[in-house]
This record gives C-alpha cells, sequence and structure tokens, in this order.
C-alpha cells in the first residue's frame, strides 16, 4: 500500500518535531518499509495494491491512549459533580455490580469505535471481564493492551481469575497485550501486590494499576502504614516487575529517588481532565519525574469522569496544566507535548519499539488529519494545531498494522449504527443502582 503526497509528523528522540511535506509513505503487511519524497506517478516501479491520496493531509502516529477503562463509556454522564469519594462510592462501585460480560462488550466496542474514529490506535486498559474486550478490540481493528483488574476483597478466586485471564489474553491475537491489573495500592494488599510481582518477573509482564492518585491517598498511605505508595510498590516488587502507573499525581519529592531507581521499566500515565474536573489539588509531577528519566504517557482514563476517550483533548490538557503547574510558559512546548504523546505513550504501552514514531520498521498504525477546517486556518504551525487546535473528528482515515479501520471518516470494521444501537439499548442496565450494593468502597 502507497500513502502518497501527504505530509509526515517527525518526532525525535529529543528535539524539535517538524513536518516534512510531500512524502509517500510505503506500507507492506503490517509495517511502514519506506518514507521518500513524493515521486512521479511515471518514475514509479512495482505499482503498489492500494493508493490513499494523502494529498492536503497530514500524517501523524496513531494516537495511544495509556490509561483507560474502555467500557466505562457506557457511564458517561452518570457521575457528574461529585467529590472523588461520593464519584466512587455513590456511583461507580454501586454502578459496576451490574458489570456483565455482554454489557461490558457493547461498552468495549462503542469505546474502539470512537477511538478509532479520533484516531487512537492503541489503548492501555484496565478493567474487569477483559477477555470481553479483548474480543471488542479484535473485532475493530484496534490494537490493545488489556490488564484484567481485581481487588483483593474480591477474594483469591478473583484474584486467581484474573491472573489467568491475563495469561489467556496474550495468546489471542497479534494485536493484543497483556499486563497484571491490581486495582490500587489501597485496594489491593501488599501480599496479593508480591504474588502479582512475582509472577510478573516470571511471566515477562508489566504490571498497570493505580497509584499516589491524589496528595490525599499519600497522606492518608503515610498515616495509615507510614509509607507512601510508591514506597509500597517498591516493597512489594512492583517497581522491580516493571509498572505501568496511572495517574501519580501524589508523588512526593522523597519518591522521586526511588522512581529513578526503576526508571528503566516504569512509566506514569497523565489524565490531567479527570484531575481538574475532581478538583484534585495536584496534577502528575511530569517535570520532576522526566528529570528522574521516567517515561511519561497521556491518557483518557474512564469516560465516567472524562467524558470522552479523545486523546486530542487529553494531550492538550496535559501542556495546559503543565504550564500551569510549573507557572512556566515555556516548559511542555509542541514538541515536548507531541513526544509525550508519540513516544511516551508508545512506552507507557509497552511498545516502544513498535509504535509512536512513523519511520521505517515500525508498525503502520497512522492517523491522516485534515488541517483544512476554520478552527486550523491559516496553519502558520501544523504542531500548534495538533496541539491546541485539533477536534477528533479532524481525522480522517486510520491504518492499524497496514489495515485501514476508518477511511472518509467512516468505520471499515464495523457497523457503527449497530455498535450505537446495542449501546444505547443496554445503557441503562448499567447506571441502574437499585439493587444495592457496591463492588468496592473507596477509604485509602
Ligand atoms: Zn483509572
Amino acid at each position: 500500500m502507497l500513502i502518497r503526497n501527504v505530509s509526515v509528523l517527525i518526532v525525535p528522540e529529543q528535539g524539535e518535531c517538524r513536518v516534512d511535506e510531500a512524502q509517500d509513505i510505503h506500507v507492506q503487511d503490517d509495517r511502514i518499509v519506506a518514507i521518500t519524497p513524493t515521486a512521479d506517478a511515471s518514475d514509479a516501479g512495482e505499482p503498489p495494491t492500494e493508493v490513499v491520496d494523502g494529498s492536503g493531509l497530514l500524517a501523524v502516529p496513531g494516537l495511544v491512549n495509556s490509561h483507560t477503562h474502555s467500557p466505562m463509556v457506557m457511564m458517561r454522564g452518570a457521575a457528574e459533580d461529585l467529590n472523588i469519594e461520593d464519584w466512587f462510592n455513590r456511583r461507580i462501585w454501586p454502578m459496576e455490580v451490574n458489570l456483565t460480560p455482554e454489557r461490558v462488550r457493547v461498552g468495549a466496542r462503542l469505546a474502539c469505535a470512537e477511538m478509532l474514529l479520533a484516531g487512537v490506535t492503541t489503548f492501555v486498559d484496565h478493567y474487569f471481564h477483559a477477555d470481553q474486550i479483548a474480543a471488542a478490540a479484535i473485532e475493530s481493528g484496534i490494537r490493545a493492551d488489556l490488564a484484567p483488574t481485581f481487588f483483593s476483597s474480591a477474594g483469591q478466586d478473583a484474584v486467581d481469575a484474573a491472573f489467568e485471564t491475563t495469561g489467556d489474553l496474550s495468546a489471542r491475537h497479534p494485536r493484543i497485550t497483556a499486563s497484571l491489573g491490581p486495582h490500587a495500592t489501597y485496594t489491593v494488599t501488599d501480599e496479593d501486590l508480591r504474588r502479582t510481582a512475582d509472577l510478573a518477573r516470571s511471566d515477562g509482564r508489566r504490571i498497570h494499576l493505580h497509584a499516589a492518585e491524589t496528595d490525599d491517598q499519600t497522606q492518608a498511605s503515610l498515616e495509615k502504614h507510614g509509607v507512601t505508595p510508591i514506597q509500597v510498590l517498591e516493597r512489594t516488587g512492583v517497581l522491580e516487575a516493571g509498572a505501568l502507573v496511572a495517574h501519580g499525581c501524589g508523588i512526593r519529592e522523597e519518591d522521586l529517588p526511588i522512581l529513578e531507581r526503576y526508571a528503566d521499566r516504569t512509566t506514569v500515565a497523565s489524565c490531567p481532565k479527570v484531575y481538574l474536573k475532581l478538583a484534585m489539588s495536584e496534577v502528575t509531577p511530569i517535570k520532576r519525574l522526566r528529570s528522574a528519566g521516567v517515561n511519561v504517557g497521556i491518557g483518557t482514563d474512564g469516560a465516567a469522569v472524562h467524558n470522552t476517550l479523545d486523546v486530542w483533548e487529553a494531550i492538550r490538557m496535559v501542556a495546559l496544566t503543565q504550564k500551569q503547574r510549573e507557572h512556566d510558559a515555556e516548559w511542555m512546548t509542541l514538541s515536548d507535548t507531541l513526544r509525550l504523546a508519540t513516544r511516551g505513550s508508545a512506552a507507557a504501552a509497552g511498545l516502544e519499539n513498535q509504535i509512536g514514531v512513523l519511520e521505517p520498521g515500525r508498525q503502520a498504525d497512522i492517523a491522516l488529519v485534515d488541517l483544512s477546517a476554520p478552527h486550523h486556518q491559516p496553519v502558520h504551525d501544523p504542531r500548534a494545531a495538533l496541539v491546541y487546535s485539533m477536534r477528533a473528528s479532524d481525522v480522517v482515515t486510520v491504518l492499524v498494522a497496514g489495515q485501514i479501520v476508518v477511511r472518509d471518516r467512516q468505520l471499515t470494521t464495523m457497523d457503527l449504527a449497530e455498535v450505537l444501537a446495542d449501546a444505547k439499548s443496554l445503557a441503562h442496565t448499567l447506571v441502574d443502582l437499585s439493587q444495592g450494593g457496591a463492588v468496592q468502597h473507596y477509604a485509602p
């Protein structure tokens, strides 16, 4: 396949990002094999099987949602204007009593549709019934790293079942990888975290969990246990095994030397819209983490608080909240933001050698975006358009592993009308609170 005459976003490991105009992207099977200046049709050699006209479009690495709970799209808008404690205890955890495999699958299909149409080609998920999420991901054509989630309060059988699902998922499909998914340091015992770390080391897997989500959680951990959540991750072996830590807004100065020791295998995923919405006192300390050599990726978290799975929105929020946090408009530049969104989030997915950059040898996970709408024009700097003006609807065509999954703003893999109708017909069952009970109680 050939994507012809397209502009290409180049994201170097360091320094300024740039856009190369009039390029041809050559794709063979699932990979990019070459990127060359657009040649005359007359001097082309072997004719490609399929040509995608990229005229007027900008090719960017397919986005990665580096922390989400995809089926929670079914609870969009059903837990608003609440503090974090009420959000968990009065809405989300009582609602999750209603989860069934079918409802999770319907939610995951909706989530995959939303993400692909927005140019998100990989998501890093953390949820229950992960086998159903895998099925939706495989059907939709998206790439996913899935962590079957567990609470210690659910009992040893539930923990073992989550471990088993992680093992089963890995062999399902080349686009699916699996991680271990303890919920958080305050909902999983040290003993279960140790078991998770042992299994991660023996199976060569990563651990995806919430830790130090807020400064209040860190304070509660210090008061109850005398250690920070990051210290819990160290003493239970989670950091040594390799962890994707969601949020980390409550990471303290004394945690940084610890994280620095495991920087080669640690990522923190930042989802700032959630921190603003829940009125949290801190956002992820990205500047300090990067100084300690720790990778950072960008995610949305679940749509029960983020409302969308729009990673463009998350990217913009990262740039804005980091400038505000550091009181420094010159920090988190366009290039640094785009690097975090591409290379950083690819590493968060554990796929730093596979995706995140458009270059020969990488997986052909590509989004073609259109900057011709009024909210982009005139384009003095396409990098600024990507960070500050993009809307999900500006995404025109999307490839994952060399397959076209969105063509001219339409999904090619699923019937969107059916996906939407299924979600609509089941939505009320997920938010029903008449059953009573809850899957967990929030008391960090
Ligand atoms: Zn989360």
